[in-house]
């Protein structure tokens, strides 16, 4: 079943029971407010009568006292202990007959439904006894008025039932369209972009402000998201496809020159296939660089770990020593500093930001580890060519690289700062940079002090922002 209609059903039958209801509580009151007024009435009759009664000085005259009371459907009588009627007056002799005589002590009222003609009848009795206790003066009357406003209130009652039932039906198919609206909007966004394959932000006609509309904004926020990643995704892949060309191409040339003159002449083929091992190792390591980055970018699990930093750091230090053959220092005040990382993603970091000092400067690097309340620092310094201010915004966007030439020459390709920049942001930390051109620069990362009890590393957030 629809939405709408489920709705529209469910307000028309909320809205019917309600009517119902209400109907019932008018009925009711109505029946009994009208009933105790005419009781009212009745006992008040038979108090006159019993006065009158009192007053007559013969007993024959009771009948007389009757006769001014009488109206076409009621009776007026007197009846003794042994429920025998000692006097009777009426105009009604069918109702007279239907309702048994009674005596009683005390006042009493009832109200009974009789059957004539296959029509019922409401008929109210009140018995009061004399002031002596010998009789008791029986009066009882059709409830007639009571009949008539009853089934005008019911059919007053029936039409607005009947009324509300309808307008609550209409108002419902009004108030599902209303709400549905925008959802079934959304939904033919939805299939659009199913169908086509392309994201598509839903049009907010009205400034409603309300739930519905957030939910628009949040779909729409949510299309915008992808549409910036797929961008960026395109952007990933044609840029690296623009860098491997170069050094597939440098590899086919070599490859032609091989297979036209190499087997000829022994030097050019020693050249041809160094240069094709060159560009193939650098195609590699920008593939590994590829992975490094997806992989950082995917939001994976982090493996936290209290890492001592001085240790941690000697360590890496070794090994890339052996490797480039340069100095590098470690300085530090607290020898038990420590960070809250995972390490293999935080070594990786490091490297970059070491391989970077080593590539662009040539005097000795410098480590610092220090503390603030908020983090752990580690800074790598170097004194080499330093970066303009006009380019320092642009070394974390992915294959930037301020010489192109230079880097080339270095193996660099100009992903390494992307990745420790999205090491940082894993680890909900960051990365900052300080450079004079000629003079050196310093990286610094920042990882966020580890708290007990505190949730440092959600590991997916804001890696693509
Ligand atoms: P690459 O692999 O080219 O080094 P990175 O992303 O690590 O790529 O760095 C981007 C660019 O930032 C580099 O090409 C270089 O121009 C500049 N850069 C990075 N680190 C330094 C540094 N320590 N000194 C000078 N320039 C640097």
């Amino acid at each position: 079943m629809k939405i709408t209609t489920k709705i529209n059903l469910m307000t028309t039958a909320w809205i019917l029971c309600v009517l119902l209801a209400v109907n019932a509580v008018v009925f009711f009151s109505f029946m009994k407010i009208t009933v105790n007024m005419e009781n009212v009435e009745l006992l008040q009759k038979a108090d006159n009568v019993i006065r009158e009664m009192k007053m007559a000085d013969s007993p024959l005259k009771i009948k007389e006292i009757f006769t001014p009371y009488l109206t076409n459907h009621n009776f007026i009588r007197t009846v003794q202990s042994n429920s025998k009627i000692t006097d009777q007056a009426t105009n009604d002799q069918f109702l007279a007959a239907k309702i048994k005589p009674k005596y009683v002590h005390k006042k009493e009222t009832e109200r009974r439904t009789i059957r004539r003609n296959d029509k019922e009848e409401q008929i109210l009795i009140v018995r009061v006894p004399d002031s002596s206790g010998a009789i008791t003066l029986e009066v009882a009357e059709k409830l007639s008025g009571l009949e008539l406003a009853k089934d005008v209130l019911l059919s007053i009652l029936a039409f607005c039932t009947i009324f509300g039932a309808l307008l609550a039906l209409l108002g419902g198919r009004w108030l599902s369209n209303l709400i549905m609206r925008p959802i079934t909007n959304m939904i033919n966004t939805m299939e659009d972009i199913e169908q086509s394959g392309i994201p598509k932000k839903i049009i907010i006609q009205h400034e409603t402000k309300d739930e519905l509309q957030k939910m628009a904004v949040t779909f729409n926020r949510m299309i915008g998201r992808l549409e910036t990643n797929l961008e960026k995704q395109r952007q990933f892949i044609s840029d690296a496809s623009h860098e491997l060309k170069t050094p597939l191409t440098v590899i086919k040339s070599y490859a032609d020159l091989l297979l036209r003159r190499g087997l000829q002449n022994e030097e050019v083929a020693h050249d041809a296939i160094e240069s094709i091992h060159s560009e193939a190792t650098r195609i590699q390591k920008m593939t590994e660089r590829f992975l490094d980055l997806a992989d950082t970018e995917s939001g994976d699990l982090l493996e936290i770990k209290l890492i001592h930093l001085v240790s941690f750091c000697e360590n890496i230090f070794k090994q890339l020593k052996s490797a480039y053959k340069r100095e590098i220092s470690l300085h530090y005040q607290d020898a038990s500093i420590s960070a809250a990382a995972d390490e293999l993603k935080l070594k990786q970091a490091i490297i970059i930001l070491i391989d970077n000092a080593i590539k662009y400067s040539t005097d000795k690097i410098d480590v610092y580890l220090e503390g603030n309340e908020q983090y752990t620092i580690i800074t790598v310094k170097d004194y080499g060519i330093g970066i303009s201010e006009f380019e320092i915004d642009n070394i974390f966007e992915r294959f930037y690289r301020v010489d192109k030439a230079r880097s080339r020459e270095t193996g660099g390709t100009g992903l390494g700062l992307a990745i420790a920049k999205n090491i940082m942001k894993q680890h909900q930390g960051e990365i900052k940079v300080k450079s004079t051109e000629g003079v050196g620069t310093e990286v610094g990362l920042f990882l966020p002090k580890w708290k007990v009890g505190k949730e440092l590393f959600l590991n997916d957030q804001n890696i693509n922002d």
